[in-house]
């Protein structure tokens, strides 16, 4: 059986890292706080904000929420961003996406403060991870997957990585953080032919797609580490990720479970990278 590779153990040593941080940050006058922008009240939405809210209590990081109504305007939306940006006490700033059809998502994202974009939706963080530069933060659930590989001490050098899915809010931001990490990096998406075999070539699978056992069995084999990164509802109302869990933990060495793998990762990966910010603009001063 599969070695699991668990959320829970990867945040106890990142959060102990958090609360250090924060406690010498608060004996400089200073506490850390998390903007959170919600338009509307999409399920998705509502689930991560309490998660996010929660850990920020337990890290002892402060949090503001700014909720707008779906059909909110434009104008309000950019008013709304100049205001957090403006703001000396927040430091960094989560944005729930997609945002409503009417919205130029592209602008609303790109007037948010890039020293503030602890969640990487901004061009300017995602330069910043595709060019190597230290711009604005990484994605947070990218950002986790590395946390997770790091933790359990599993060395990318030179490792085949088959990233499945290619969108901007994983899969290739990830590919590239596993580039740095010096591994070889195959990105798999709808049109690739034969997937079953890419993967199975590869000794790290991290798997991003947004569908329900896209990745079964027959494309794994001994000796493998797979990261599940997608968060589904099966037919029975329960959460699943993209990889057929019973079939994949007989076969390969060592698994993310969903739940308890990378979601809760991603939010303590948010926390920090507010805090890092808090610390920032401190040094900045
Ligand atoms: P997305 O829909 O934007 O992108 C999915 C990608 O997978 C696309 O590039 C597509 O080409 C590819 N893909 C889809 N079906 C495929 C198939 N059959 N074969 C090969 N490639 C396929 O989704 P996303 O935002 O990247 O999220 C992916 C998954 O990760 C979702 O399940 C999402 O819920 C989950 N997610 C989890 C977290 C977390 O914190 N754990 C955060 C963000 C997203």
């Amino acid at each position: 059986m599969a070695k699991l590779l668990l959320g829970k153990e990867v945040n106890a040593s990142l959060n102990e890292e958090i609360k250090e941080k924060v406690a010498k940050l608060k004996q400089e006058g200073v506490t850390p706080k998390l903007g959170i922008i919600r338009i509307g009240e999409r399920e998705d939405d509502l689930s991560y904000e309490r998660g996010a809210t929660k850990r920020c209590e337990t890290l002892g990081v402060a949090c503001e929420k700014f909720v707008l109504p779906a059909d909110v305007e434009e104008a309000q939306v950019l008013e709304t961003i100049e205001k957090v940006n403006k703001d000396e006490e927040i430091h960094g700033v989560l944005l729930f996406r997609p945002l409503p059809k009417h919205l130029n998502e592209d602008k609303i994202i790109n007037t948010l403060a890039v020293e503030k974009d602890v969640d990487g939706i901004t061009d300017l963080s995602m330069a910043g991870v595709f060019m190597g530069k230290e711009m604005g933060y990484a994605p947070c659930t990218p950002s986790a997957c590395i946390e997770v590989l790091d933790h359990y001490g599993i060395d990318c050098t030179g490792k085949k990585v088959v990233v499945v899915g290619r969108s901007l809010v994983v899969g290739k931001p990830v590919a590239m953080m596993l580039v740095k990490k010096n591994a070889t990096v195959t990105i798999c998406h709808t049109r690739t032919v034969d997937m079953s075999s890419v993967v199975k070539e590869a000794d790290i699978v991290v798997v991003a797609a947004g569908k329900a056992g896209v990745v079964d069995g027959s494309y794994l084999r001994e000796g493998q580490v797979v990261l599940d990164v997608g968060i589904n509802v099966n037919e029975e109302g329960k959460l699943c990720g993209d990889v057929n869990f019973e079939e994949a933990e007989k076969i390969v060495e060592a698994i993310t479970p969903v739940p308890r793998g990378i979601g809760g990762v991603t939010t303590s990966v948010l926390v920090s990278h507010v805090v890092d910010a808090a610390i920032a603009k401190k040094n900045q001063k």
